[in-house]
């Protein structure tokens, strides 16, 4: 198959909802027009086969998973996501597997109203770099560098879900969270104005929490381990203990960990209905820096590089 046969049979789809898009697909460039008032957010990437994802995971679920990962990004912006670009190396062109994977691609796009305006597609060992431009209030963004002492610390839903996955492979819910991952975007754009700070969770809660700790004047954070969202399926297949372990340091999870001041935690309880989370607050900010996790007899302190039991 030639590369433009396989762009135009794959890749470009009509898109009834392209507004900021004058020309997408099929040109040197995309031209696109930014809104009044708004901040254009960009994010990118890449996923790598047998790094980010398993050589026998369906093609559906590796390009909803390519496209999630960036959404979660955006979510975790407070923007919404617009359009997006696509970098593709395959090593073979096998329609059956092209197809499936635009239509998990296509799948998240058509939900979220994204428009793919352009990419690459390039021979070699199967890898894939999304970058997608989305949209925020001008100067409203949410930032990692905005936390407090004194706020409360939260997360979207469940965490570990994703590293259990890969503990125990014959539990379907599980499996669906490594695999379809869901960005927070209705939940990002109702923080806008209420968080102070805000980070997706993709390399783990603790080490994702240290960078909006860090990045907020470097504050440390006193965690309730009690607190933390666990999945029941993780806990009875791998007991309380691993599950909560992997809740703190297991990554791609693609939840939303951000801090509120504690005067606006109950605009948090007014979410629940209309949002597709239920955020839960699991700690504070505190001055004293580094990262404390009480409540289950052991406790977890930074230490260089990773996280160790404090006994
Ligand atoms: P150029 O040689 O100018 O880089 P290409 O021949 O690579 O252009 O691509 C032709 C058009 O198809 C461009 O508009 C490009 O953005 C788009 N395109 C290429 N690969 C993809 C892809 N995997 N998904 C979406 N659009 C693509
Ligand atoms: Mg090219």
């Amino acid at each position: 198959m030639r590369e433009f046969d396989l762009i135009n049979r794959f890749f470009r789809r009509p898109s009834p909802y392209a507004s900021g898009v004058d020309v997408g697909i099929g040109d040197d460039g995309a031209v696109l027009s930014a809104s009044p008032g708004m901040d254009t957010i960009v994010v990118t990437d890449t996923s790598v086969e047998g790094v980010h994802f398993r050589s026998d995971q369906s093609p559906h679920a590796i390009g909803y998973r390519a496209l999630a990962v960036n959404l979660s990004d955006i979510a975790a912006m407070g923007a919404l996501p617009r359009w997006a670009t696509l970098n593709l190396t395959l090593p073979h062109a096998d329609p059956e597997w092209l197809s499936a994977f635009a239509d998990g691609f296509f799948e998240l796009a058509d939900q979220w109203a994204v428009t793919l305006v352009g990419g690459d597609t390039t021979r070699g060992p199967l890898t894939m770099t999304v970058t997608v431009g989305g949209e925020v209030a001008r100067g409203a963004s949410l930032l990692r560098s905005g936390a407090r002492v004194g706020d409360m610390i939260l997360v979207s839903g469940p965490l570990g879900g994703a590293a259990a996955a890969l503990e125990c492979s014959n539990q379907a819910n599980l499996e669906r969270v490594l695999q379809y991952p869901t960005p927070r975007l209705m939940l990002g754009q109702s923080l806008l104005g209420v968080a102070t700070s805000a980070i997706d969770i993709s390399d783990g809660f603790l080490a994702d929490l240290q960078h909006i700790l860090d990045q907020s004047g470097n504050l440390g954070a006193n965690i309730d381990a009690s607190n933390l969202p666990l999945f029941d399926a993780a806990v009875q297949s791998l007991g309380r203990e691993k599950a909560l372990d992997l809740a703190l340091r297991g990554g791609d999870d693609y939840e939303l960990c951000f801090t509120v001041p504690p005067e606006k935690l109950p605009l948090m309880k007014q979410l629940k209905s209309d949002v597709d989370s239920s955020p839960i607050c699991v700690g504070k900010v505190v001055s004293k820096g580094g990262c404390r996790v009480h409540g289950i007899g052991d406790r977890y302190e930074r230490s260089g590089q990773g996280y160790q039991h404090e006994w």
